[in-house]
């Protein structure tokens, strides 16, 4: 029997999402690029380690788990070290596995023999490179990897290579990434450095000019298959591996198209949204990509509504650390300072919005037609001072002034901004339709619901803040803490007070990573774009090149 007894006092954490509004944007982008992650850095991992799980089992590697998990945490050690020899004059991280490690290990000291073993023990030191003991194929690869078909789960060593299915004809590529990958020059030394346990800086150098994640362009072969694998020229993956192959052409026509000015993750995003470039001109895509176009547009569109919500967080969190109270105090001090204050607290270049009244006689109506009037053509979002994008970087800089009532305000401009966009546009509906909104609770629809059924203006701001955010947070804190035995809740109620839970830090809202990294990083591996100083991109000729090809897969 259990009776009641002591229990481990709780930790506080930072949470993620802590108003379980990003799972949209999770959903679409897993869509959208599947078969990478947030955590698969380097392409060139797809192929090794095919082969580091081929070629251990071909040099007779034991059915031991043990004996497996230390040749390959040996492989991605050396990998890494191989990786910092190559760019030991540059700044800035290689993304390989164990790189935190390595690259200061090959910076700082001038080591002239390596022992492999000490840094990948399982062991918790200073020394190791990976604490999970399968290593970072385990941590990272295996997933994305298994839904390339290069892997599948099961067996002793609990993953083994694909092969092709003779008698179904399904064709897998572990196999024949494993054998392209060992025609690498060096591939041998390699090998015998991880039977060794140690390598020497000269072999480190040896090594690097073909094996480093940055070589693949010198091994044919290998860079077919790669660029098979993301651009699915033999249309192996079905519908995952036409959106895969649009995402990655729209990233290359957009580079194409935005010449010496470059293209960071942001604009790109903004860029599907809008559909125009930075300067006005607008997009001139085939409509083949529509359909992947129009998801990534309605992917920002939510990325824009989340963050207007999660920056109500912070103005809610911020006004209780200062006044306790309960809701409706609080709701009540943010409306009178905003009335009292919101001409001076909208920056000037904002004046665009000088019409737009909070005032409590304000019809709902009344507030959105006039930002309805204040609005300009999308084609200039880029310097127009009411785009959404320009919205959220005011916001971001008066989260840095701490100007409460200006985010507040902002925030809900940013909302009606979304609804407009949205209320009208059937597509959104089709979309959200077909992506299943409605298993989530927060979401455009819902906000575009609420706006139907008041003409109320503080009755509308007043259910946003309490159903979308303060109610909203509870609610996920709650369930998360029913998973994860760590209270993420951000604040108490008592006896109808908020109190702040002060061990956790303020949450900034901040988009979802939606892999665009990782998709710019592979085309850099595989040649196509180039990272310029101001961390843009820009298109390469042999980018430029395969853009032409690219229509007839
Ligand atoms: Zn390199």
């Amino acid at each position: 029997m259990v009776g009641p007894q002591w229990i481990e006092s709780i930790l506080e954490v930072t949470g993620l999402d802590p108003l379980g509004v990003q799972a949209i944007s999770i959903r679409i982008y897993g869509y959208l690029l599947p078969g990478i992650s947030n955590v698969t850095n380097r392409l060139r991992y797809y192929s090794f380690l095919c082969w580091v799980l081929y070629n251990y089992t071909k040099k007779g590697g034991s059915n031991n788990l043990d004996d497996w998990r230390m040749y390959i945490r040996k492989a991605e050690f050396l990998f890494s070290l191989i990786s910092d020899v190559h760019h030991i004059n540059e700044q800035g991280s290689s993304s390989t596995v164990g790189s935190d490690t390595s690259t200061p290990l090959i910076k700082k000291y001038d080591l002239d023999v390596i022992d492999l073993t000490k840094y990948t023990q399982y062991e918790d030191s200073p020394d190791r490179y990976f604490q999970n003991k399968g290593g970072g194929f385990a941590q990272y690869y295996k997933g994305p990897m298994e839904n390339l078909k290069l892997v599948i789960k099961g067996g002793p060593l609990r993953v083994q290579l694909a092969e092709n299915v003779k008698t179904t004809g399904e064709r897998r590529f572990g196999v024949k990434a494993a054998l392209v990958f060992s025609k690498n020059r060096y591939i041998e030394l390699f090998h015998n450095c991880i039977t060794k346990g140690k390598v020497t800086r000269n072999e480190l150098s040896s090594m690097a000019e073909s094996l480093c994640a940055c070589q693949i362009i010198n091994n044919t072969e290998e860079y077919d298959l790669l660029v098979n694998l993301l651009f699915d020229a033999d249309k192996e993956y079905g519908r995952s591996g036409s959106r895969r192959r649009k995402t990655f052409y729209l990233i290359l026509k957009f580079l194409k198209d935005t010449k010496s000015h470059g293209l960071s993750i942001e604009e790109y995003r903004n860029i599907c949204m809008y559909r125009h470039y930075h300067n006005g001109q607008s997009l001139n895509i085939s409509h083949h990509y529509d359909d992947v176009l129009s998801i990534w547009h309605i992917y920002q569109m939510h990325e824009y509504f989340c963050y207007a919500l999660q920056s109500l967080l912070y103005v809610f969190e911020r006004m209780i650390d200062e006044y306790q109270g309960s809701f409706d105090d609080i709701a009540e001090l943010i409306k009178g300072e905003i009335q009292r204050g919101m001409s001076a607290s909208l920056p000037s270049d904002l004046k665009s919005f000088s019409d737009v009244r909070f005032d409590a006689g304000t019809k709902l109506d009344a507030f959105i037609n006039s930002i309805a009037f204040s609005n300009k053509s999308d084609s200039d979002w880029y310097s127009n001072t009411i785009s959404e994008y320009y919205l959220k970087h005011e916001i971001d800089k008066f989260i840095e002034a701490k100007n409460l009532t200006a985010i507040f305000c902002l925030a809900y401009i940013l909302l009606v901004k979304i609804h407009l966009k949205t209320n009208v546009s059937k597509d959104f509906y089709n979309y959200g339709e077909n992506l299943n909104f409605r298993i989530y609770s927060s979401n455009i629809i819902t906000l575009n619901k609420m706006i139907e059924t008041t003409n109320d203006l503080w009755a509308f701001i007043r259910q946003v803040l309490r159903e979308c955010v303060v109610d909203r947070h509870t609610i996920v804190a709650l369930r998360k803490f029913r998973y994860e035995k760590k209270s993420t809740l951000r604040y108490s109620i008592e006896k109808n007070v908020y109190v702040r839970t002060n061990k956790l830090k303020y949450d900034v809202p901040v988009f979802t990573n939606p892999r665009l990294q990782q998709a710019f990083r592979f085309l850099e591996d595989l040649g196509m774009a180039e990272k310029m100083d101001n961390k843009k991109y820009i298109i390469t000729s042999a980018g430029k090149q395969f853009l032409v090809g690219i229509n007839e897969l």
